[in-house]
């Protein structure tokens, strides 16, 4: 489903996904349906967690262990859903700024990684749900989507990286999750990935004291996207802002 003309996002125009979120399962709420679409396709996709996922959990005796136990189940996670390579920038949970710093780390990983598509949290607030947008989920967004354009491609930026061998290049598109809803533009259709989706959220088992409630809620949430998006009725769809960052006819400057 591409009403704005983003089909060229579309799983066979696409060989690489970098995807981007700020804490151990956000990305198994937000997206992990379409990169199975996308890995089952053939598509090589890679995570980057940001922060740690520290302050994440409910069992008094998991804190001393609660770094490690994020990690490995959102490697777990990855995994169902054909994802072997997960990158971890280390920050503090709910203290993730898009600094220069945080930036950076984001430049340095897409020039190293060059994927066709970044997928990312959305930098605007959801005011009809403000748990999607907890501050390091904004944090998230921003610092990704200030990577994307300019640094990415501009060789100035952080000079050092590009004489370091990390090449500038220009990003062709930037897919934000967990944004307000009258910014999605692109529905994808993930109903026969809903088991692979629900089995990798089942291992963020830290997180979830009722793992029953969380699979009614998530399947009622996908069904509301797929009817916003147009999709037959009981159809599950996750849903983005997709944004065409470099087209055919972009030029550079305004
Ligand atoms: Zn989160």
């Amino acid at each position: 489903m591409s009403p704005n003309g983003t089909g060229a996002a579309a799983p066979d125009a696409v060989s690489r996904v970098l995807c981007f979120a700020a804490h151990p399962d956000d990305l198994d709420f937000g997206a992990a349906g379409t990169v199975a679409t996308w890995t089952a396709a053939g598509v090589e996709v890679q995570y980057c967690l940001m922060t740690d996922g520290d302050a994440g959990g409910f069992d008094p005796d998991h804190r001393d262990s609660i770094v490690e136990m994020r990690r490995r189940e959102q490697q777990d996670a990855a995994a169902l859903v054909g994802v072997d390579t997960v990158h971890f920038l280390g920050h503090r949970d709910g203290y993730l700024e898009p600094s220069h710093e945080v930036v950076e780390q984001v430049v340095a990983l897409i020039r190293e990684v060059r994927p066709d598509v970044v997928l990312a949290m959305h930098p605007e607030r959801d005011w009809e749900r403000l748990q999607r947008s907890h501050p390091d989920h904004l944090a998230c967004g921003e610092a990704v989507t200030r990577a994307v354009y300019p640094a990415v491609e501009n060789p100035y930026s952080y000079p050092h990286l590009a004489e370091g061998g990390l090449e500038a290049f220009k990003l062709s598109h930037l897919w934000l999750y967990a944004g307000p809803r009258s910014r999605e533009n692109h529905w994808v259709d993930i109903t026969g990935q809903f088991a692979a989706k629900v089995s990798a959220l089942r291992q963020h088992l830290s997180q979830h004291p009722d793992v029953g409630r969380m699979e009614d809620y998530v399947r009622t949430q996908l069904e509301t996207k797929g009817r916003e998006g147009g999709l037959e009725p009981g159809r599950l769809a996750e849903a983005f802002h997709v944004v065409e960052v470099n087209g055919p006819d972009t030029i550079a400057g305004f």
